[in-house]
């Protein structure tokens, strides 16, 4: 089997860096009593769960208390859909506002609340994959109980103008929640700016743990809890919570807060280049706007092209990307993000995206775009 040499999928997982591997090691070993013991080992767990959660806060500009550590951003994604319904229900709002483009952990359980009668809007896109703010203000309505849009696209990189679309929102008194699990720590992030009432992160997209992850949740927020059990964290989510994991987490994202900005200046210069060298191979067409998009991604078309296929020669050639198509119950089923922006199947079918990371060099780039001329041309 060959080995993967160059990773260029940083919106599937990240490597964990050694500054949250430090960070957690101590609590994985020796500090490994439950935050809810009172005695000495069990209060360590406790003062380092405070600090992490305070070190999230003051990085989002938000209370602690505003923070729910969770195990990544489908839970953070599926308690803030399930519980703003719950909430919007109880004063008879049943209808929720949503785009075309959001991950399964938002497009899955709004399938439910439908099935269960609630009304769903689906905003569309543009071909630009960007939602368009009257398109939102003129949905809403009396009984709208949420609006949920993602602060940057997971396959095309689009970025949403979320202060906008949460200023419209806060208009009408709609509680508004941004999936932000591959924007963060590539766009500067402050909840209050945001206009955000709630908002999702993944560790593991941060270079922290798989399974980890927090929803802030704005205190005038009805959260009801996710998961019913112990009273940790303030009763809104309960189990023994992974210290090891949530210190790595906060420690993620006191990192990548800091560094967004460096992060950019140096992906930047990198991700045009890609753009412009791919645009120049046979049957190419970059996939989401062309400047309004992460830093880190390039989602491209190439007519004619099997996406599965292009990845699975990049993987012999030790390059790790990925395609627009996931791959369900044996059929290729072309990527609705894809498909929103107005490709036809083939097109969404065709589809690579290289997603990278601050790890990512010139060097590495240089080889990728030489296997892609090697294979396409
Ligand atoms: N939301 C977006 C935009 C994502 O890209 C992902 C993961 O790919 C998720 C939610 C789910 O996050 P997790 O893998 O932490 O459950």
């Amino acid at each position: 089997m060959s080995e993967t040499r160059i990773y260029l999928d940083n919106a599937a997982t990240t490597r964990i860096s050694d500054n949250v591997f430090e960070a957690m090691l101590p609590w994985l070993k020796e500090g490994y009593g439950n935050a809810s013991s009172i005695y000495a080992l069990g209060r360590k767990s406790a003062i380092a769960l405070n600090k992490a959660r305070s070190l999230c806060a003051e990085t989002l500009g938000c209370e602690s208390r505003e923070i729910i550590f969770t195990s990544g951003g489908t839970e953070s994604d599926n308690h803030a859909v399930f519980a703003a319904a719950r909430a919007g229900a109880m004063t008879g709002k049943r209808h929720i506002i949503t785009s075309a483009i959001e991950h399964h952990a938002i497009l899955r359980p709004l399938e439910r609340l439908e099935r269960e009668g609630f009304r769903i809007t689906r905003l569309p896109v543009g071909t630009n994959g960007i939602v368009r703010p009257e398109d939102l203000q003129a949905a809403l309505t009396d009984d709208t109980a949420l609006v949920t849009i993602m602060a940057a696209n997971n396959e095309i990189g689009t970025i949403q103008p979320v202060a906008r679309l949460g200023e419209i929102c806060h208009e009408r008194g709609v509680l508004f929640h941004a999936d932000a699990v591959q924007a963060f720590g590539n766009i500067p992030m402050n909840v209050r700016k945001m206009n955000v009432d709630m908002l999702s992160l993944s560790g593991h997209k941060l270079h922290a743990m798989k399974g980890t992850g927090l929803l802030y949740a704005a205190k005038s927020v009805p959260l009801s809890p996710f998961m019913e059990g112990g009273a940790q964290q303030g009763g809104r989510r309960a189990g023994t919570e992974n210290i090891a994991g949530i210190v790595g987490l906060a420690e993620a994202v006191r990192y990548a807060a800091e560094h967004t900005g460096e992060k950019a200046a140096h992906l930047l210069p990198l991700r045009e280049r890609i753009i412009e060298e791919l645009s120049a191979l046979p049957g190419a067409r970059l996939n989401g706007d062309r400047d309004t998009r992460l830093p880190s991604n390039i989602n491209f078309s190439f007519a004619g092209q099997e996406g599965e296929t292009l990845v699975l020669k990049l993987d012999l050639l030790g390059i790790a990307v990925s395609s627009g198509s996931a791959c369900a119950s044996g059929s290729l089923d072309p990527s609705h993000v894809l498909t929103a922006i107005g490709c036809t199947h083939d097109e969404a079918r065709s589809s690579v995206r290289v997603s990278m990371s601050e790890y990512t060099t010139a060097a590495e780039v240089d080889e990728f775009i030489a296997a892609m001329r090697k294979i396409l041309l």
